[in-house]
């Protein structure tokens, strides 16, 4: 079998649901033995149709087949061979075949099985709850690199040559590319030589093929193909786990009261055998961390393994020092593993080497052979939701698999998304509160400043929080700036006719960034130079308008001129390791401003933060989303956790033209509860989730009247044969109509319970996907754009 061969498995995972054809093998072929006794397997492939198809496994096999191991099995009418899953083994052959119709395994890959039986279990669970096939949710949980034996077999490789590294170093290269070649070459020069394949590039540089081979036809890149061992792909400095940094042990605080009891609240759970699922609501700085890592030396000193789930944003080297401190087996898996580095992770992790799995979202499938405790910090984060097939939500796998392998389940917030909330409040959940910070500081008092009444703005900063600025510097004390939005300018708009500069390839204002000259499309990133006239009217004068963060940075720059300041977004953190110095130099005090976008909002702690200012908090509260306000209140009340964390109080300013929105206002007052409490109602009027169920069914394709019709048609196919109790919210053009030249429309449908929308939407073949274009279901949908 080639390598080719092998790179295009599991490549049918886009969110295409084919007419379900009866597989054709029944139909008769030739070598057809009239009977033949034996064994039968179960096979599930990654396509979109959800059955599991039956083969006969030829004498050869029969030793070597199990449920879990891979196979190669005929598909299709000309019966070209694709891998699939055993997933089931019978003596008997399926009812209504004829054995000798039966066709035969060609092959069985994987000496053991790649997964267990609840593992088997767990991704069945997943396609009939994210509707989609049992495939596609397998093919989500063992990696890439596992399924293509990375590191013991010939791949093509990435290298950069001399003369690259010559003008990458002196910076004469870097101004001919592009933001994302900038990004992929910086990837593969940091990987210091390190195998690293295409895909593996486009993960660390969040940036698609195209951008590679662009970068190999220029050629700047060139590729290789070679043979490596898992050991040769320790050399990657990204690994955390292959290169231990050594890290000096720190004694374990004592527990504080509160913390204790928390502990105590679930230690019967932490030495039992059953599944418990807890919701921690913890306010910031309550030390829920700790009580974590308490709860996994329970479970560890059992001789079981944890996995702690965070968002990718919160897996920053402090975050990973609190672990490996305390525990000596550690994995560590985020984004920037190579399919190499996956892995050997994936190999040490299922031959019971590791105690304890931290990672973000896909770590959940992580193959422990007696997993203890399952831990999801910061619960309530929209990132735990994967946006391509199969779309799940890492936290509610994560309760599923503690549910199938009857362990506790730790989910632990300062702000509870509110299904996690309404699940304590039905009591599913049992509750834990720590309402008050560690050694009795003090919530940061918040401050709400009206734009409305600050007339004199020419910048983002209104006089009360350029002043409080002013003295938190005077004060030897440090500030984080939050403004969720980057670039210089946010829209660009002729005065004349009133066009807004859009991406020409989405309906979306472009982006002025001032560093490039370019105005940006931040849904798709392509860059477009700054039109000399309106594109539309041909008037001579565009005016540029809205504050980014680098506009931020500017003003904070001439400001305060004799304070270090530093701005952290995707753009300037570009690089890697540039979010981890940068965090060194605010930790050092060498950095006195810290501003940026969301980044900056999650999970830091710095001791001498004592100002923190919100610079609008209204960029995401009039968006058309159910979650608006809940992520404007989360977004608000974690950025003002960030100070009055050390032995100094803190201060919040946060500037809105909404301060009488709920959100806002109870973020302000750091009084969580009041806020569910008033937007609950307006949830449960709308079947929204957690009141009711929502699916997303969203088309899309180049030609606008033919997605809008084929949705048409679904939706009135769906509507003559939906449950009364399906309320329908659509069809209609999504909030952005259009990304990357594809029109887009959407169907949200809403119901009480689950159990109808799935009974509708199991078969989606009528009407049948016109060509070109696509269908996603999306399952509790998290990104509504
Ligand atoms: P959270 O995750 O709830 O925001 P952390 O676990 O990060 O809180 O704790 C906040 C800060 O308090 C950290 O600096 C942590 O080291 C410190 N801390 C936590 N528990 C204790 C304790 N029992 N005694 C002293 N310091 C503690
Ligand atoms: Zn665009």
């Amino acid at each position: 079998m080639s390598v080719v061969n092998e790179d295009q498995d599991g490549e049918d995972s886009r969110p295409r649901r084919r007419h379900v054809r009866p597989p054709s093998w029944f139909g008769g072929e030739d070598e057809t033995p009239a009977v033949r006794g034996g064994i039968f397997v179960e096979v599930v492939v990654n396509r979109a149709f959800d059955q599991a198809l039956t083969y006969h496994v030829p004498r050869k096999f029969v030793a070597g087949v199990q449920p879990g191991v891979r196979v190669r099995v005929p598909l299709g009418k000309r019966g070209g061979l694709v891998t699939g899953y055993c997933v089931s083994i019978s003596l008997i052959p399926p009812e209504g075949l004829e054995p000798g119709r039966i066709k035969d395994v060609a092959e069985v890959l994987d000496p053991v099985p790649l997964i267990d039986s609840k593992m088997l279990e767990l991704t069945r669970w997943m396609a009939g709850y994210y509707l989609c096939s049992w495939g596609q949710a397998l093919d989500a949980v063992v990696p890439a690199g596992v399924r293509k034996h990375a590191g013991t077999r010939i791949g093509t490789f990435l290298v950069v040559p001399d003369e690259t590294l010559k003008t990458w170093r002196d910076g004469t290269l870097e101004k001919k590319l592009t933001a994302k070649q900038t990004a992929a070459l910086d990837a593969l020069v940091r990987a210091e030589g390190a195998p690293l394949t295409v895909a593996d590039v486009c993960r660390r540089a969040k940036c698609g093929p195209g951008v590679v081979d662009g970068l190999r036809k220029d050629g700047v890149i060139h590729t290789v193909k070679r043979r490596l061992s898992l050991d040769e792909s320790r050399k990657s400095p990204d690994d955390e786990a292959a290169a231990p940094a050594p890290i000096e042990p720190k004694a374990k605080p004592s527990l504080t009261p509160e913390q204790q009891q928390a502990l105590d609240a679930m230690t019967p759970a932490l030495q039992g055998d059953a599944f418990a699922p807890f919701l921690v609501f913890g306010v910031t700085g309550s030390g829920k961390t700790e009580v974590y890592l308490s709860a996994i030396e329970q479970v560890v000193a059992r001789g079981r393994e944890a996995i702690v789930l965070v968002p990718e944003i919160s897996l920053t080297p402090q975050t990973i020092r609190r672990f490996k401190r305390r525990f000596s087996r550690v994995a560590v898996l985020h984004s920037h593993l190579s399919d190499v580095e996956r892995h050997r992770h994936w190999r040490s992790i299922a031959s019971g080497e590791v105690d304890v799995v931290v990672g973000a979202r896909s770590a959940i499938f992580a193959p422990t052979r007696r997993l203890g405790l399952i831990v999801v910090d910061e619960e309530h984060e929209s990132t735990f939701k994967q946006e391509t097939v199969p779309r799940y939500h890492a936290r509610d796998v994560a309760v599923k698999r503690a549910q199938l392998e009857g362990v506790p389940a730790l989910l632990g917030s300062a702000t509870p998304s509110l299904e996690s909330w309404s699940n304590a409040e039905r009591g599913r959940y049992t509750r834990i509160a720590m309402p008050s910070r560690v050694e009795g500081r003090p919530m940061p008092a918040v401050e709400l400043i009206d734009l409305r009444r600050e007339k004199n703005m020419t910048g983002g900063l209104s006089d009360p929080l350029r002043d409080a600025i002013h003295r938190a510097l005077d004060d030897d004390g440090q500030v984080i700036l939050l403004l969720n939005r980057r670039g210089y300018n946010t829209f660009v708009i002729c005065p004349k006719c009133g066009e807004v500069v859009k991406c020409k390839h989405c309906d979306v204002a472009a982006t002025f960034h001032k560093s490039r000259r370019m105005l940006i499309c931040h849904m798709c990133d392509a860059e477009r130079a700054c039109p000399p006239a309106c594109p539309s009217c041909g008037a001579g004068v565009l005016h540029y308008g809205g504050i980014g963060t680098e506009r931020l940075e500017r003003e904070v720059r001439m400001e305060f001129p004799f304070h270090e300041a530093r701005r952290m977004d995707s753009d300037t953190m570009r690089r890697h390791g540039s979010h981890e110095e940068a965090l060194a130099a605010f930790k050092s005090g060498d950095v006195r401003i810290l501003l940026g976008t969301q980044m900056i909002a999650k999970g830091l702690d710095f001791p001498n933060v004592t100002l923190v200012g919100v610079v609008d908090a209204d960029v995401a509260l009039h968006l058309p989303d159910f979650r608006a306000a809940e992520r404007t209140f989360q977004l608000v009340a974690q950025v003002a956790g960030r100070t009055g964390r050390g032995q100094r109080p803190g201060r919040v300013l946060v500037q809105t033209y909404s301060p009488e929105s709920p959100a806002i206002l109870h973020a302000a007052r750091h009084d969580y509860e009041s806020f569910v409490a008033q937007e609950l109602p307006q949830r449960a009027a709308g079947l929204a989730s957690p009141y009711g169920r929502i699916v997303r069914l969203l088309a899309r394709g180049r030609e606008e009247a033919r997605v809008k019709g084929y949705l048409d048609d679904l939706t009135a196919a769906l509507r003559s044969k939906a449950d009364a109790s399906v309320r329908f919210w659509g069809p209609c053009p999504a909030p952005v109509l259009k990304i990357k030249e594809e029109f887009r429309f959407h169907l949200q449908l809403r119901c009480a319970t689950a159990a109808p929308l799935r009974a509708l939407l199991r078969d989606l073949s009528h009407p049948p996907l016109p060509p070109r274009v696509e269908l996603a279901v999306d399952v509790d949908p998290v990104v509504m754009l």
